[in-house]
Formats: structure tokens, C-alpha cells, sequence
């Protein structure tokens, strides 16, 4: 494959998580980390996984990279089941988990040593093509501790999108970033997800985030994770977060995810009394 057709060959895929259950610790102590979840995500969907800290979030999407194994239930691929991780599904984290020793370019040819099919010149025009999409063509050979924190995530990013991922999977990537840094990413990130056509599975624990980048959003609650509720994000491409009609979405999410915590608390004082 050359270097252009790779570029040209955009590959994106339908996901789907089937009943998958996932138990931490034993007896008393168990943890329902996920209960019965089920989740179907189209080609080329953004979709945003939002609930509080502990409600299985991370799990899901370990389990979704082959990272993790679900106690029941099955995850496929473009009906392929997974069951280790792969090249077609690439995870970004909060931390960039970048190796310093490095420098950029070789960060993200490292995301490709795994493609047999390119040359080594190839390879390289794919990582600088990347570098370039992330807005870091002029940085190729800094090292990762002359970066910040969103320049970081920017070449995480570029890591993760080189080797062609059908699904993209992140994991509050944008977390540890100040709001203006953030609110650039989202930009680009728009604007990568429109031009590359990538499935993306987006965890946060930030609503307007959220609602900012995805289609739709997909609303988890703790003990047991489970999926409460739906929410189709029906606005125009690209997404200010700061906008109003965003706003609109956001306080409806908010709303429903305060009512969910507040139903648990109201279990628990049952429970308790
Ligand atoms: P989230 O990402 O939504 O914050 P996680 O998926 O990290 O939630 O965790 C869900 C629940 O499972 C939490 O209660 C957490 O403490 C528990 N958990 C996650 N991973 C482990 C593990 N490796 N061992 C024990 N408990 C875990
Ligand atoms: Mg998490």
C-alpha cells in the first residue's frame, strides 16, 4: 500500500457492545462496574460516554481496546469480535503516555512500526502528514518535556490516528488541559473527525464537552454502570461551546444526570433507614 491510497483509504467501522458485565473484587466487596451495558456505534459516529467518576467509563472502553475482558457479554467490530487489543482500535489517554526519549516524529513512526506494508520513507510522509493535520509540522524533532501539556496531546493524537484506526477511543483526553487549550482542541478535533470520517468513542466527565463534539451522547450511571439515557446532539458543525443552543443541550444533560445521582442517594438512604 502507498502512501497515498493509505491516505485515501480512510478506515472507519461500526462498533457494538453486547451485554457486557464487568465484576471488580469478590464478595462484599464486589464492584458492578458494568451491568448489561449494550451500545451500538454507527461508521463514522462521534459519540460522548458521560457520567460521574466510577461509573465504569474507562472500564467500557478498555474492554471496547481489548485492554480488559468483559465477564458477559461481547463487543464486535464491523462483526468481528474482539478479544485482544489491535491496530484498528487505537486508545488516547488523559495522560499522553508519550516516551520522552523520542522526539515528535519519532513518537508517531513508533505508532507505526506495525505497518509492514509502507516503506520506511512511507511511513515517515504518513507521520509528518499527521503532525501536520494536529498543527505540529513545525515541531518534528522537540522533545516531548519542551512541549505543553496540549502539544502533548496533539502528538498523542497524531500517534493514534497514523496507523488508520477504525475506532478511535479516548479517555478524557482533554481533562488536565486550562480551558483555552481545550477549547482549540475541540476545533481541531471537529475538524480532524470531519476530514478523516473516524467512529470515536469520547469519555468525559464534562457535559458541554460532550455535547460540544458529539452526535450523541450517552449518559452512564454508577453502581452498577449502567446506560440511563440517550441524548442526539442536533446542531451544526463546528461547535462553539460557549454557544447558547449548546447551552440548551447541556443544562437538559446536566438536568438528568443530577436526577440519576439523586435517585442513588435516595437508594442508599433507604438502604440505610
Ligand atoms: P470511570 O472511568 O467512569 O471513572 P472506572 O471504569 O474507572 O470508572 O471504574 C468503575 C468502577 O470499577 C469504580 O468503582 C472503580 O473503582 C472500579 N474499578 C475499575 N478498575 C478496577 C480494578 N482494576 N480493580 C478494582 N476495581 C476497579
Ligand atoms: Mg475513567
Amino acid at each position: 500500500m502507498t502512501f497515498q491510497t493509505e491516505l485515501q483509504n480512510e478506515a472507519s467501522s461500526k462498533l457494538s457492545v453486547q451485554r457486557v458485565s464487568k465484576r471488580f473484587g469478590a464478595g462484599a466487596r464486589t464492584v458492578h462496574a458494568l451491568d448489561q451495558v449494550s451500545l451500538d456505534v454507527g461508521e463514522g459516529e462521534f459519540v460522548c460516554l458521560v457520567g460521574p467518576s466510577g461509573c465504569g467509563k474507562s472500564t467500557l472502553l478498555n474492554i471496547i481496546a481489548g485492554l480488559d475482558s468483559a465477564d458477559d457479554g461481547r463487543v464486535f467490530t464491523d462483526g468481528a469480535p474482539v478479544n485482544a487489543p489491535g491496530r484498528d482500535r487505537m486508545m488516547m489517554f488523559q495522560e499522553s503516555a508519550l516516551f520522552p526519549w523520542l522526539d515528535v516524529l519519532d513518537n508517531v513512526l513508533f505508532g507505526l512500526r506495525l505497518k509492514p506494508s509502507l516503506t520506511t520513507a512511507e511511513r515517515r510522509r504518513v507521520a509528518e502528514f499527521y503532525l501536520e493535520l494536529v498543527g505540529l509540522g513545525k515541531f518534528h524533532h522537540a522533545y516531548i518535556h519542551e512541549l505543553s501539556g496540549g502539544m502533548k496531546q496533539r502528538v498523542a493524537l497524531a500517534r493514534a490516528l497514523a496507523p488508520n484506526p477504525r475506532v478511535l477511543l479516548m479517555d478524557e483526553p482533554f481533562a488536565a488541559l486550562d480551558a483555552l487549550t481545550r477549547e482549540h482542541l475541540y476545533g481541531d478535533l471537529q475538524r480532524i473527525w470531519q476530514e478523516r470520517k473516524k467512529t470515536i468513542v469520547f469519555v468525559t466527565h464534562n457535559v458541554r464537552e460532550a455535547c460540544c463534539l458529539g452526535d450523541r451522547v450517552v449518559l452512564f450511571s454508577p453502581h452498577p454502570g449502567r446506560i440511563q439515557e440517550q441524548f442526539k446532539i442536533d446542531l451544526p458543525r463546528p461547535r462553539d461551546i460557549n454557544s447558547v443552543d449548546l447551552a440548551r443541550y447541556s443544562t437538559k444533560i446536566t438536568a438528568a444526570l443530577k436526577n440519576y445521582a439523586r435517585s442513588e442517594t435516595g437508594i442508599l438512604k433507604e438502604v440505610a433507614e
